[in-house]
């Protein structure tokens, strides 16, 4: 067995037209020369591993349209200032999500609050899952904390039974709603996807809405939706659609396979930076379920937004005036998370330079100025003359992570 197996309908068909629409691709048909056929799922063990790049270079010369209905871009992460596109058809393949994951029905009144525009993909990920359902839906967005008086209000006077967005955004609310003891009794489904579950929201939500329950969604804007939980499983563990293949490699690291017919992105063995391992679920439910073990490809997520740390210190650290650069992310129990970039200045630094630093990282961090909106505060360039090293090891770490009580 080489772990590559599926029950999913012309599986192997569909596989093997992503391998031929990737050799078509002249940049990247030389990996595939060595691949002759895919007799089976099995040979997919033969297939190398694509990152991001791959599929961003795939894209930028299949040019992908779906079949009916329009096509849609999104953001496909990636530090930097133009965006790396994702594509998918009208209804962002949430079909398939909607026979397996059922937080909200036709009687539920849901608050979509992840925000809206900019090339994002949550909030109309939700919003094409919320079609299906048959609910009345609150197009929200996200807001900012003078408006969330006013927003509570309505929620509470229409009755809201289902809310989303991603942790950070309900880590704000939940929050906000909590200090100022506000309540939601009607509240039954807390739906989230795009970052890790934050703990603090298992203390905020129940003393807010102590009916609610959590439903995530995990997936990437290569991939689309990966995977569903339930309020029974852990927030770690997935259950992956049919039509998802994941396989396990080195160094715990999975490559998913998307088996979706006339599926857009070319993803055939992915990796998404994810590490993983086979589980079985605390929920009961038949079949293995993916728990995940973190990311090993350098990216750390800061209030949803990906940021690659290797790419923007080497970045920084290139600039004229800066001898050494650092990024420290501060972690704290009841509020979001800030992020500074420490600077040891060179000699022939300016007095602008954390000026001119805190405007080019904004600039080419793709949504970094977005999710700061509220918090300017939130992120900020700070001279330092020495970098902060492990005590006992003497290493110096591009990034670290400071948990504040
Ligand atoms: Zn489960």
């Amino acid at each position: 067995m080489s772990g590559f197996s599926s029950g999913f309908p012309g599986a192997r068909d569909i596989a093997r037209d992503i391998l031929n629409r990737l050799r078509s691709v002249p940049d990247l048909a030389d990996r595939y020369t060595d691949v002759v056929t895919l007799d089976s799922l099995e040979d997919l063990v033969h297939v190398p591993v694509m990152q991001r790049d791959d599929i961003n270079v795939a894209l930028a010369h299949l040019k992908p349209r779906a079949r009916e209905g329009a096509t849609w871009m999104f953001q496909s992460g990636g530090t930097t200032g133009s965006p790396k596109l994702g594509f998918a058809p009208t209804g962002l393949y949430m079909a398939e999500v909607h026979q397996q994951w059922k937080p909200i029905g036709p009687d539920d009144l849901f608050v979509n609050g992840w925000s809206a525009g900019k090339l994002w993909g949550g909030h109309y990920l939700v919003a094409a899952y919320a079609d299906l359902t048959g609910c009345t839906g609150v197009p929200l967005g996200s807001i900012g904390k003078h408006e969330y008086d006013d927003w509570f209000g309505f929620f509470i006077e229409r009755g809201v039974t289902a809310i989303g967005g991603s942790p950070s955004g309900l880590r704000a609310l939940f929050g906000y709603a909590r200090e100022n003891g506000i309540k939601l009794p009607e509240l039954r489904s807390v739906l989230w996807l795009g970052e890790a579950w934050h703990p603090q929201l298992d203390a905020d939500i129940p003393a807010v809405a102590p009916n609610a329950r959590r439903w995530g969604l995990y997936g990437s804007t290569e991939t689309w939706v990966l995977g569903t939980n339930t309020p029974d499983c852990p927030d770690d563990t997935w259950h992956l659609l049919p039509s998802q293949l994941a396989h396990v490699g080195a160094d715990q690291l999975i490559d998913f396979t998307s088996l979706k017919p006339h599926g857009l992105n070319p993803v055939l063995r992915y990796q998404t930076g994810d590490a993983g391992e086979w589980v079985d679920c605390a929920c009961g439910a038949e079949g293995r379920a993916l728990r995940l073990l973190g990311r090993r490809d350098g990216v750390v997520k800061f209030r949803s937004v990906g940021i690659d740390v290797d790419a923007m210190i080497a970045d920084v650290g290139s600039w004229p005036g800066v001898s050494r650069a650092q990024l420290r992310m501060n972690e704290f129990a009841d509020r979001l998370p800030t992020l500074e970039l420490l600077v040891c200045p060179a000699r022939e630094a300016t007095r602008d330079l954390p000026d001119r630093l805190h405007e080019h990282v904004l600039a080419t961090t793709f949504a970094l100025r977005d999710v700061l909106r509220t918090d300017p505060a939130g992120f900020k360039v700070v001279l330092v003359d020495e970098p902060v090293s492990n005590e006992r090891t003497g290493k110096t770490a591009d990034l670290i992570v400071r948990r504040v009580q």
